[in-house]
């Protein structure tokens, strides 16, 4: 009887080599306080000079979510007061983004999709950190100034599901785009979610609650599922007016609870105004046109390898879910691998492999060994199961497909003399069996293709086993 509403914002560190009003660079984990300068420590007269680059992975941004790249756009202070906030504002884009009305497709697992609404994307500068000890805090400013592109989502989504549906496709498009590292333990991708609830049928907003801290998906999911709750519950007991405010609350990941942070001020509290010190941001056209060449994206990708090798959409949709897993199977195709075989192999076998913090990248077997792999499967030098060996043991050991095939003697034998002396073996062994077959017993016929695999130490070509069987007993 309640629906759930939810808005996202997501701050996505772009991946520029130095911060957006200065030139310190933007590394991560360096000691504190070196990455940073008279801009970013905000010193009396020191003027900040935009940064190109964060201006170009915005636009590359819009035209991937099919928004208006706004050819002007402007800089203003946010003003307020954080020990992490040297200048005591910060600088945002607040009336003219860069970035507006754009869409994001999530696709559900049935194979239906939805369109989630983007209100915006702007530019700003990240704070500094605060690191308490005990009673001390201390100010890291290496932060301050680095480039954020904040996307904030229309109030579009109805469930916890659909939100990390909607996370999780701005992340990998984020990712194709190569415009932000997007790592949530980094905290180059943080979430904001805004949640509130209203009787079914209605269609005006109720009060929203901001949860902050979130950092992975699974604790997004979580801490809405719980506001939802607590929400209902303040609902049905008659007490909503009075607990469901307008605030911003943090998740606790270990009690797994939302609790009141601070109340939430709106925009006109923020006292924004244009920044003297920075002109407004005019996109010359050869610059936009650059820039709105991106590359394919993963519903694209995914379409396009439905096509092109007749792989199922669901599979496809796996593949393309990262940048990493689509460029791994496009390389293992590239290598000559069959577009089916790769396919279970990347996403079945090699996924399950991949174990103890190990990914795509880190993996013992890059595409080009994976693709080595299914070749041998392909060309009948091993059969699936014995694959899945050859897997295990170049997981664990630097050594070549080919090579391990051989060290493990799993070659599958294709030659009809090797495997007709077998038979002939096990035949002249089971005479008795014989003679029921030949009387009408076809059932037996699984127990001497049984018997040849297993004396063959299952190397035994499968198809050549039930040819040659056939013609020794069918006679
Ligand atoms: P602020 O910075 O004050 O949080 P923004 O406009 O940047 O404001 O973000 C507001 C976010 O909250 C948007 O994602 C929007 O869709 C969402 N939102 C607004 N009202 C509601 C509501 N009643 N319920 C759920 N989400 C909401
Ligand atoms: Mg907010
Ligand atoms: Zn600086």
């Amino acid at each position: 009887m309640f629906e759930v509403v939810i808005g996202l914002e997501v701050h996505a560190q772009l991946n520029t080599k130095t911060k957006i009003f200065c030139n310190c660079p933007t590394s991560f984990g360096d000691e504190p306080n070196t990455n940073v300068c008279e801009v970013c420590l905000g010193l009396p007269g020191a003027l900040p000079v935009l940064n190109k680059e964060t201006v170009k992975k915005s636009i590359a941004f819009g035209t991937a979510i099919n928004a208006k790249v706004n050819k002007k756009s402007i800089f203003n202070r946010k003003n307020y007061f954080y020990p992490d906030l040297p200048k005591g504002y910060q600088i945002s884009q607040f009336e003219i983004p860069i970035v507006e009305g754009g869409e994001i497709i999530i696709d559900f697992e049935d194979g239906t999709s939805k369109r989630i609404g983007v209100t915006r994307a702007h530019l700003e500068e990240d704070a500094g950190k605060n690191i308490h000890h005990g009673s001390v805090s201390h100010v890291d400013l290496n932060r301050a100034g680095t480039p954020l592109l904040e996307i904030v989502s229309e109030p579009d989504m109805r469930s916890s599901e659909e939100a990390v549906l909607y996370l999780k496709k701005l992340h990998a498009i984020l990712r194709y785009l190569d415009i932000s590292d997007a790592n949530m333990q980094e905290g180059s991708f943080r979430c904001d979610a805004n949640v509130s609830i209203r009787p079914k049928g209605d269609t005006k907003l109720y009060t929203r609650a901001e949860i902050k801290n979130l950092n992975s998906f699974k604790f997004i999911q979580k801490a809405i599922d719980y506001e939802v709750a607590r929400q209902s519950a303040a609902w049905e007991d008659g007490v909503y007016e009075r607990d469901v405010v307008q605030e911003t609350r943090l998740y606790d990941t270990e009690k797994n609870e939302t609790r009141s942070m601070r109340g939430k001020e709106d925009s006109a509290e923020y006292r924004y105004f244009p920044d003297p010190d920075l002109l407004p941001v005019i996109v010359p056209d050869d610059m936009m046109e650059e820039c709105r060449k991106i590359p394919e994206l993963p519903d694209q990708k995914r379409d396009r390898l439905v096509k092109e090798y007749g792989i199922k959409e669901y599979d496809a949709t796996v593949i393309t879910s990262s940048v990493e897993m689509a460029h791994f199977y496009e390389t293992m195709i590239a290598e000559g691998a069959g577009a089916k075989n790769s396919t279970t192999w990347l996403t079945v076998e090699l996924t399950a492999r991949l174990t103890h913090g190990l990914s795509l990248l880190s993996s013992p077997v890059d595409a080009v060994k994976l693709a080595s792999l299914v070749k041998r499967i392909e060309d009948g030098t091993i059969s699936g199961k014995a694959a899945k060996e050859v897997l295990d043991y170049v997981m664990e050991n630097a050594i070549s497909i080919d090579e391990t095939i051989e060290k493990l003697g799993l070659k599958q034998v294709s030659d009809d003399g090797a495997i007709l002396e077998i038979i002939d073996a096990i035949i002249a062994a089971n005479t008795d069996k014989v003679a029921e077959y030949k009387a009408g017993k076809e059932k037996l016929f699984g127990f001497f293709v049984g018997q040849t695999m297993k004396e063959s130490k299952g190397t035994a070509n499968p198809a050549m086993v039930n040819d040659l069987l056939k013609q020794r007993l069918d006679n």
